[in-house]
């Protein structure tokens, strides 16, 4: 999605701080701070479309498995068992076959994300689009963030991001389903904020989706196996501030396969183990930026946190 990495840097009041709409993003992949946005729809496709069409065996609900000979058999909810020489765990945050390699348990970031979607947005949030315009908008006021931007098919996705008790997504009494209450959850729980910001609340297709946001510990170890693995957030959840979650998934896929193929290795279980200990130690740098990167986007001075923040990392073409 060209352009759609453009940012504006904002206070609650919608006073731009940063902007890089005007300026022109030198599209280097070599430069770690060129951010180039894909939709995750897109994205999806692109990769599906790359494999041969019966590789996904679609609505497999994973329950459990047993060992059994030198591999497993695994059991859905809605399909019949099935027997595999090995195993990689791809499934998420709260993947159900992490537990047969480790115990080890995410812990609670102390931040949730409040997320709402507005489709159509052109039409239902006008003077949000418009500022809006295609890429990105960081606001930060007040220990609170909003955040969001643009989507495939004129979609807006953004997050009220906040610090709060773990529980508070169960235990808040709010409606999700029901947009006045939300609005005025929002007029409550961010009183400095501008009415521009309403439109947000006025206009997501419900229901609000709350995401307490969750890390794995950045020291975390297990002992490899020779017959299961994982990648992914199902291996290193972490917070979505560094916007690296996906990029560290692929990077494990491609790094997996690259060790189950390679001639270095004598054996399945001396791959997986060279796999998951760079693996490891990637994904926990990765995940202590993304921490740092949180504190400093929800602290009192997270505007002029971010401010400095972005003016190091410009990608700007100065030539
Ligand atoms: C609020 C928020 C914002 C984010 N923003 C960004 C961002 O801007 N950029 C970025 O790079 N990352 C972002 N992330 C992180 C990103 O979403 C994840 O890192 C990424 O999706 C991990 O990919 P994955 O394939 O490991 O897991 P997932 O994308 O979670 O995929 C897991 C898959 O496993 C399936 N599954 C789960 N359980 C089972 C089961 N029992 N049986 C069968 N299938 C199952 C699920 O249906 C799903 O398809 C964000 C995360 C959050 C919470």
């Amino acid at each position: 999605m060209p352009g759609a990495d453009k940012k504006l840097i904002m206070n609650e009041k919608a006073e731009v701080f940063f902007s890089d709409h005007e300026e022109k993003i030198e599209e280097d992949f070599e430069n770690p701070y060129f951010r180039p946005e894909i939709d995750r729809g897109a994205l999806r496709k692109i990769l599906l479309e790359s494999l041969q069409p019966t590789t996904v065996v679609w609505n497999s609900h994973f329950i459990s498995m047993e060992k059994e000979n030198e591999g497993w058999l695994l059991h859905f909810k809605n399909s019949p068992s099935v027997y595999a020489d090995i195993v990689i765990a791809c499934d998420g945050a709260n993947s159900k076959i992490r537990p047969y390699i480790t115990d080890i348990k995410p812990f609670y970031s102390g931040i949730t994300m409040l997320e709402g979607n507005i489709y159509d947005a052109e039409k239902k949030a006008p003077n949000i689009h418009k500022l809006l315009s295609g890429g990105k908008i960081m606001a930060f006021g007040n220990n609170k963030d909003i955040l969001m931007g643009q989507k495939a098919n004129r979609e807006i996705g953004f997050y009220a991001s906040f610090k709060a008790d773990e529980r508070w997504a169960t235990n808040n009494g709010l409606n999700y389903n029901d947009k006045t209450e939300m609005l005025n959850w929002f007029r409550t729980s961010y009183p400095e904020w501008s009415h521009i910001w309403d439109e947000l609340f006025e206009n997501t297709t419900v229901p609000f989706i709350p995401r307490p946001i969750y890390c794995m510990p950045l020291d975390q170890h297990w002992k490899a196996l020779s017959n299961l693995t994982m990648l992914g957030d199902a291996a290193h959840v972490m917070p979505p501030f560094a916007g690296e979650g996906v990029n560290m998934a692929m990077l494990d896929a491609l790094e997996l396969s690259d060790c189950l193929t390679s001639e270095k290795y004598t054996n399945l279980l001396e791959a997986i183990s060279a796999y998951e200990t760079t693996m490891r130690k990637r994904a926990s740098v990765i995940a202590k930026e993304s921490l740092d990167n949180g504190e400093l986007m929800h602290s009192e001075n997270a505007l002029e946190n971010m401010l400095s923040l972005f003016s190091n990392h410009s990608t700007l073409d100065k030539t």
